[in-house]
């Protein structure tokens, strides 16, 4: 039975960025192998979500996501222009679309300046009076650290660099764990593989995964979200917030702007209990009301489905643990739970905690 140093179970962004970072603390490429049960990286959660990265404005403070947002969007500026991916740091407004709102938009201002989260400001009268051109808004913040990033584009780069540094790439192999007389083993097809650490990145299917290996103490929480497209040009310079809802289940129907320029709405919040990207035509009608409360000149005419993701959440101790979970519950296994929004962001932040367990546990 081969045995291997490092086993990444997940190409999604949390995987191949916790191979980099192997790779930056000194793991030789080839002992580290990714197995994939697609035929290709990133076809989850890393590539249906909003590219956005985000800036810290919402997760409690001293939180995991909160530390690893700031970390992770400060460490893709670095990393994007090295692997050559290109950030834009379009901004956001986050928008009070009524005078009862205000309160509420005060609150969350306060609270990022409260976190030390860089470059937000209030916006002026005369800027106001332009936004109100487009959206309906009494009252906005402006978060310039927010940028965007084209999924697709990094997910390629990033798995090109890697294949290139001489990684172990085992695309179509789904992966199940066991766990026998205190040793873990990696089953895949017909072949079976021991490892000295195992790192469960399996995203949707990492709750699934521990499982097989006996860890019962976590359930999965699925949130869809569906996406629309417009089907017209639209300003797509910088984008356009609401207040998050209250549960933080989803930051509110906002705008998307595509590597191409391209604009989308989305995602709603929809409850689920299985992996199933189909979407129904009826969700047109739900989302165009969160467009309408705040975007101007948008009819339901102007609008067609575009893709679904679905947001990776957990249950712990039968409530919803709403922080990013990353550790080592059993020896010479690591596991990256309820890495939903804003994972991509966090990313490179959550495989360097990852690698610090792993640095650690190894030594
Ligand atoms: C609707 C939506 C919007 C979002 N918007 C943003 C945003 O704007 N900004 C932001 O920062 N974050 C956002 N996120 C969160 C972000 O997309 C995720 O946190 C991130 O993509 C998680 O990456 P991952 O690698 O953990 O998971 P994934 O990308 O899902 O990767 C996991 C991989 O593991 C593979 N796998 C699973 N089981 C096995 C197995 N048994 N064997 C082998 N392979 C296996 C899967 O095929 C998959 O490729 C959003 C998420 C959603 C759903």
């Amino acid at each position: 039975m081969e045995k291997i140093d490092f086993v990444i179970i997940g190409a999604g962004v949390v995987g191949m960025q916790t191979a980099l970072t192997l790779i930056n603390n000194g793991v030789a490429p080839e002992d580290i192998a990714i197995f994939e049960q697609n035929p290709f990286p990133g076809e989850h959660s890393s590539s249906r979500n909003s590219g956005v990265l985000h800036a810290g404005l919402y997760y409690p403070q001293n939180s995991l996501k909160q530390k690893l947002c700031l970390d992770g969007n400060r460490m893709w500026r670095t990393q994007a222009s090295e692997l050559g991916i290109e950030i834009k740091k379009i901004g956001k407004y986050v928008v009070a679309t009524n005078i009862q709102e205000i309160e509420e938009l005060n609150e969350l201002y306060n609270f990022s300046i409260k976190k030390s989260v860089p470059e937000i400001s209030w916006v002026g009268t005369e800027e106001i009076d332009c936004l109100k051109e487009v959206i309906n808004v009494e009252k906005a913040f402006l978060s310039k650290n927010t940028g965007i990033i084209d999924c697709a584009e990094m997910i390629k780069k990033l798995s090109e660099y890697l294949y290139k540094k001489g990684v172990n790439f085992l695309e179509n192999q789904k992966v199940d764990l066991i766990y026998e007389n205190k040793k873990l083993k990696i089953k895949c097809n017909k072949e079976t593989f021991r490892a000295n650490t195992v790192i469960n990145t399996a995203g949707l299917y990492a709750v699934d995964l521990r499982k097989s290996i006996g860890l019962e103490d976590i359930e999965n929480n699925y949130v869809k979200g569906n996406y629309l497209k417009l089907n017209k040009k639209y300003f797509n310079d910088y984008l356009i917030y609401p207040l998050p809802e209250k549960s933080l289940k989803g930051l509110g129907i906002h705008t998307v702007v595509q590597g191409d320029g391209s604009v989308l709405f989305g995602p709603n919040t929809e409850d689920v209990f299985d992996v199933n990207y189909q979407m129904n035509s009826k969700i047109i009608a739900e989302i165009y009301y969160g467009i309408s409360k705040i975007f101007k000149n948008i009819n339901i005419e102007d609008l067609s489905l575009a893709y679904s993701g679905i947001r990776s959440k957990i249950i712990k101790d039968n409530k919803l643990y709403s922080d990013f979970l990353i550790q080592s519950p059993v020896e010479n296994y690591i596991e990256a739970l309820g890495i939903d929004s804003p994972g991509l962001t966090a990313s490179p932040a959550i495989a360097s905690y990852i690698c610090s367990i792993a640095m650690r546990s190894s030594t």
